[in-house]
């Protein structure tokens, strides 16, 4: 038993395993569920539309004359991406054998199939591969085949042998998907090839959140406060946030401190700052000029 995917939950499958695909029309609720049931589901059925079109949306969509649309739930175009045509039942299967139902129910190989005796519309989610079957189909179809029959497996929790196709469920006369001219794919290989890429399980696209990031520090350094000041002696926190600076960068000759009165330790040390940054005479005679001052960054109080 299992309840078939909302149209948001195979939007996440399909994003989750990167399947490209565009909606057509009201796809999520394009269906024939007043005719009949619509699980629950229990395998993906693979189709050739019988037709080499470039866009075969509102064929499927419709459906013909004597089988109105949806004929799928996927359409799958040359170049790879599904068309989302309907969710819901949807007349691509028919009927078929119910020996085959259950070795998919199963999860197990499944008989030659030679009854068609039960609602297959009802348990299968069902793609349109546009292509003839006359020949292959192309590699990024097969490429999208795979993922996609993937993304629906994934959902489940089914295995490979939850892939059949048209062609082995037992509804007569059908060939699909083809590789040449009435001649079916050799669904084994497809299932292979199924299994090795549900082994790859991505991580659900869970979107990342952006990248914080870190916020520069919001430090503003002391702007000069003018020749005079330090000439007055100031006592003020600056004078020891200034001597740390010092002490910092290995010039100070504090024997202790520094401290918030201006002394002759700090014009020393100041002296061997401009010292350091190569002014010399009277342009390093340790009372702070701007240039110097600028350099030396002192923090905010
Ligand atoms: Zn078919």
């Amino acid at each position: 038993m299992a309840t078939p995917m909302t149209p948001a939950q195979l939007l996440a499958q399909l994003k989750k395993w990167g399947v490209d695909y565009q909606e057509y029309k009201d796809w999520k609720t394009h269906n024939r569920n007043h005719k009949g049931a619509w699980g629950p589901v229990n395998g993906f059925m693979v189709h050739h539309t019988g037709s080499d079109a470039k866009d075969q949306r509102a064929l499927l969509y419709n459906g013909i004359s004597g089988l109105p649309g949806p004929l799928c739930h996927f359409g799958l175009a040359q170049d790879g991406t599904v068309h989302l045509v309907g969710w819901g039942r949807a007349n691509h299967a028919g009927m078929g054998d119910d020996d085959v139902l259950s070795a998919v129910i199963d999860e197990r190989p499944a008989p030659v199939d030679d009854e068609s005796n039960t609602d297959f519309n009802a348990r299968f989610y069902g793609v349109e591969v546009w292509y003839s079957g006359s020949h292959k189909m192309t590699d990024a179809q097969y490429k999208t085949l795979l993922k996609l029959s993937a993304a629906v497996l994934d959902f489940h929790g089914w295995n490979e042998f939850s892939v059949i196709g048209h062609g082995e469920s037992g509804s007569p006369g059908k060939w699909d998907p083809g590789y040449a001219s009435g001649k079916m794919m050799d669904m084994d290989e497809v299932r292979k090839d199924v299994s090795g890429v549900l082994k790859l399980d991505p991580k659900p696209t869970t979107p990342k959140p952006a990248p914080v990031p870190a916020k520069p520090k919001p430090v503003s350094y002391e702007p000069y406060p003018g020749a005079a000041y330090f000439r007055k002696s100031p006592n003020s926190s600056l004078v020891t946030r200034m001597g740390k600076r010092l002490v910092a960068e290995g010039c100070a000759v504090y024997a202790s401190g520094p401290g918030p009165r201006w002394t002759e330790a700090d014009r020393k040390s100041y002296r061997k700052w401009q010292l350091k940054n190569g002014y010399r005479g009277t342009a390093a005679d340790g009372y702070p000029g701007k240039a110097s001052w600028d350099k030396l960054k002192v923090p905010k109080g």
